[in-house]
């Protein structure tokens, strides 16, 4: 393409396919605007293309784009019938940058350019107002010196400070031309003193440098960081604006503003937004003065006297509102914009999506499809589904003081104030006072459980977003930070230390999972509202969606926490989950420690019932729906005791020395347990302990049965399955219990048998395991771990060196990975082949990860399983992945 520049009201503009890529969004859409006939003030944008070049020709414009520039210059000249460096009537340009995606204060801008030591008199003389005009040289000289130049604005900013103390003034409206004009050759010295040269006085100069200046803002640190964070290719380069000045500052029937088209934090259909008087560019936003409101109603609501713009300027605001309206008619969105009033007239400046709160989205999309602007489908693709966390847990209150002492990684969304304890039997203990706490921990192990369930909250200093304490908090809706380096755990003086401060033990912090802050004291919270129109949207998803959406979970209260947001069955509930409860961990223990089997036997006897009572409740709370029950899958000593103390007291119960429990223990220990005598293999040597699961599932549902309450349908999931004779023999062992429980009881019990697929042998053979499985769940953590050769745990040690250099795009146990697609897709295709009608899920972390989502409902996978806080983001998630496969 061989044009680079493009006027606002160029009908070439029209002409171009994603307007946006070329001209950057603030460009396409004073483009656009200009051809639907609002007051933009005239302009034109250098494509983003030129950026490509600019930095292909070692960071400078060529001639033919200078060229070019000059001769749209022209063009503006003529229509504004001002003369661009004019000593009567000059001509001053903002210079704007504008990438594809808004990059908010990433990138600069500079206002009032072409103006010098001549011009300024000109610009005084035509407008018969010398403040103004000095005001705006010294902001350009503030601006260009900063942005181009690379002056600190501390330097201009002090010279202003001191400035008004010396006058004995606060705000900078105080002061007069004389005084502006003082600051000016001040400013000028400054440039002087640390550039080594004169401030510039050719306008072309101004003009060619700031461009410049804005395309190598493209490649600044912030801008570079902002675009790691929101995953933006660096070679999309932004674009430049030029546009004529238009003037908020200069005198009270002047303004400058900025208007939301609802509101961005409620989403209420009311405008929204602030303005200045006698104000210019970001003065709204910089905090010096207070801005006052758009609309009389808000004003009213914040009780404040300092009348709102529809009061000092109601012509004016009524022509903004008609602009409001119809800008968002237009865009089917909820529109920003910025403005300003030059002697009572109105200009548009910019227009964009705004930004907004989650619980605003769902409104405003909700909203929109009421008043038939946008279809239910588009309200559902609006809704980023990781946004609804925030919805649904409690979240500080910003208004309320904060100490933020220290940082960690925002691992688990919501907030939780507690006393600080190190051990989870402190937290239990607190719990049973009924006291809150926040369990700090070095990092967290699956005997931690009990703990983490009782606190509050859990913080850990080391570990990642994957960690063993994220994974579980987010299972358990706990708010979670994770991985803190800045803090320093002593569990025997019981302190945490942080660079500044010690916390001790019964100390109340407050954690927000998230954002990671930890927080000294008690800040309060706000409940989240789950009001009528998100359960409106999700009504919608559900009617849109073909996945279903299932829940992990293995105590009654997650499961009721799960159904009451959706889930639609249990797609893993971990039996070894029910084994650290304080009363069966004992037994737990002396089951494993037996040396026979008959020892063994009377120990699993004594674990039956409480395994029983659980799978009845949970089957009672799931009536009607399937709930997968994985048998036993962990290796046993992880069940085991580390302490001196609870070794003796499991010695004392199985009635054995203290020396034989220890030799025991070491046996058991393991040099790469994940791959160790785990899953399936347990059922193999110890089949007793499957038989006893089995049993308990069986007399769980028979007791239902004979009391008429309806119950949920088990699916018997048999773990770590890599061979077609692994799952033969585990199916065989199912069904022998089920036959024998039927036959004592005389009742006739439904129930499936299948497997996980976890391990890459058992997705290559999937045909032969589909023999005996009549489903497949994919545990997605242990086939990733398994594809890649990867210990998850020990992941974070390199996983961002992995990713700083491109070799992981994301982290492949948050988004499954292409490798481990594909292994998922050979499994479904096998499997189907042999059983037309196997059912299919994913029961791994990735089940509540939008993005995994979107591959499951792909393949064809009939459910997803996630965390109960995730079933609506991934009811929403699956919906999405409907809309978009067509
Ligand atoms: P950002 O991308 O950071 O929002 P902008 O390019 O929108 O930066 O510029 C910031 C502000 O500068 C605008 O909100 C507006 O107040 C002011 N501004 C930009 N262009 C003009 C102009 N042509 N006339 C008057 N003010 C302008
Ligand atoms: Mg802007
Ligand atoms: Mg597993």
């Amino acid at each position: 393409m061989n044009k680079f520049i493009f006027n606002f009201s160029s009908k070439e503009v029209k002409k171009i396919k994603n307007p946006k890529n070329i001209l950057g969004g603030k460009g396409a859409n004073l483009s656009e605007m200009g051809r639907m006939g609002f007051p933009v003030p005239p302009g034109f944008t250098i494509s983003t293309n030129v950026c490509d070049l600019f930095y292909k020709n070692k960071k400078k414009l060529n001639s033919k784009i200078i060229n070019q520039i000059k001769s749209e210059l022209k063009v503006i000249e003529k229509v504004v019938k001002k003369k661009f460096g004019d000593l009567k009537n000059p001509l001053l340009l903002s210079v704007r940058s504008g990438a594809r995606v808004s990059m908010p204060g990433m990138m600069d801008t500079i206002l009032n350019l072409g103006l010098n030591d001549e011009t300024v008199k000109a610009l005084s003389n035509k407008t018969l107002n010398g403040r103004f005009a000095k005001d705006s040289y010294r902001r350009f000289i503030q601006m260009y010196g900063n942005v181009v130049l690379g002056v600190e604005s501390h330097h201009f900013e002090e010279l202003i400070e001191n400035y008004k103390l010396t006058k004995g003034v606060l705000l900078d409206t105080e002061l007069d031309e004389s005084d502006w004009d003082g600051l000016i050759s001040d400013f000028k010295k400054v440039v002087k003193e640390k550039t080594q040269k004169d401030f510039p006085q050719n306008v072309y100069d101004q003009l060619l440098g700031a461009i410049s200046a804005v395309f190598l803002s493209w490649e600044s640190n912030r801008a570079k960081i902002y675009r790691k964070l929101n995953q933006i290719p660096s070679e999309w380069g932004t674009a430049v604006n030029v546009q004529s000045m238009v003037f908020g500052n200069m005198g009270n029937d002047c303004a400058t503003g900025v208007v939301f088209t609802r509101n961005p934090s409620d989403g209420s259909n009311d405008i929204y937004g602030e303005y200045l008087i006698n104000a210019q560019g970001e003065d709204v936003v910089a905090g010096t003065r207070t801005p006052q409101y758009i609309t009389k109603k808000a004003r009213k609501d914040a009780n404040v006297k300092d009348p709102s713009m529809e009061e000092s300027m109601p012509k004016v605001y009524k022509q903004l509102e008609k602009i409001l309206i119809k800008l968002e008619t237009h865009y089917k969105d909820m529109q920003d914009v910025e403005f300003t009033v030059e002697n009572n007239k109105l200009w548009i400046l910019q227009t964009r999506s705004g930004k907004r709160t989650s619980k605003s989205a769902v409104k405003i999309a909700v909203d929109m499809v009421k008043e038939k602007l946008i279809s239910k489908k588009q309200a559902i693709l609006r809704i980023d589904p990781s946004s609804l966390d925030t919805l649904l847990h409690p979240t500080l209150d910003e208004k309320s003081e904060i100490n933020v002492i220290a940082n960690g990684l925002p691992a688990s969304p919501g907030a939780a104030s507690g006393k600080v304890v190190f051990t989870s039997e402190e937290a239990e203990k607190l719990n049973d006072m009924m006291q809150d706490t926040i369990l700090v921990r070095v990092e967290t192990s699956p005997e931690d459980i009990q703990g983490m369930h009782a606190a509050k909250g859990i913080l850990t200093a080391r570990g990642g977003m994957t960690s063993h304490a994220a994974v579980v908090a987010r299972g358990m809706g706990r708010p979670c930070v994770s991985g803190s380096s800045e803090i320093d755990i002593n569990y025997e003086s019981k302190i945490f230390k942080t660079s500044e401060l010690e916390v001790k033990e019964g100390d109340i912090i407050t954690i927000d999972g998230s954002t990671g802050r930890i927080i000294l004291g008690k800040v309060p919270t706000v409940k989240p509202e789950i009001s009528g129109d998100f359960s409106k949207l999700m009504s919608w998803a559900d009617d849109t969606r073909k996945l279903k959406v299932r829940t992990n979970s293995e105590t009654p209260i997650d499961t009721k926490t799960a159904r009451d947001f959706g889930a639609e069955g249990i797609g893993l509930c971990r039996t070894e989950h029910m084994f650290f409860d304080e009363e069966r961990i004992l037994s737990v223990r002396e089951m494993i420690l037996s040396k026979s089997k008959e020892d063994r036997a009377k120990a699993l006897a004594k674990l039956l019932p409480h395994q029983k009572k659980d799978f009845v409740e949970i089957f009672k709370i799931m009536d009607g729906l399937p709930v997968t029950v994985r048998l036993l899958d962990p290796p046993l000593h992880e069940f085991l005791p580390h302490s001196d103390k609870e070794i003796q007291e499991v010695a004392n119960v199985v009635g054995v020395d203290l020396k034989e429990v220890k030799s025991r223990i070491s046996e058991l220990h393991e040099q790469n347990p994940m791959l160790g005598h785990r899953g399936c293999r347990l059922g193999i040597s110890y089949p007793e302990i499957y038989e006893m699961q089995c049993r308990a599932i069986f007399e769980a549902l028979v007791e239902l049965k004979k009391n008429k309450v309806k119950s949920a349908f088990p699916e018997i999931m048999i773990p770590l399955v890599s061979t077609e004779v692994e799952i033969k023999i585990m199916k065989e062992l199912v069904n022998k219990i089920a036959k024998t429980v039927q036959e004592e009881n005389k009742v006739k019990i439904d129930f499936m048998v299948g497997t996980m697929i976890e391990l890459p042998r058992a997705a290559v053979k999937a045909k032969d395991i589909a023999k005996h499985a009549e489903f497949f769940s994919f545990g997605t953590n242990d086939l990733t771990q398994t594809t890649f050769g990867i210990s998850r745990d020990d992941s974070g040690k390199f996983l961002n060196d992995y990713i700083d250099n491109k070799i992981f795009d994301i982290d492949p146990f948050v988004s499954i990975d292409e490798g481990v697609e594909d292994l998922i897709e050979i499994a479904v295709l096998k499997g189907k082949k042999q059983n037309k009608k196997i059912k299919l899920g994913i029961c791994g972390e990735h089940g509540g990860d939008p993005k995994s989502i979107a591959f499951c409902s792909r393949v064809g996978l009939n459910y997803v399983s996630c965390s109960p806080y995730r079933v609506p983001i991934a009811r929403l998630a699956a919906a999405q992945a409907e809309i978009l496969k067509k």
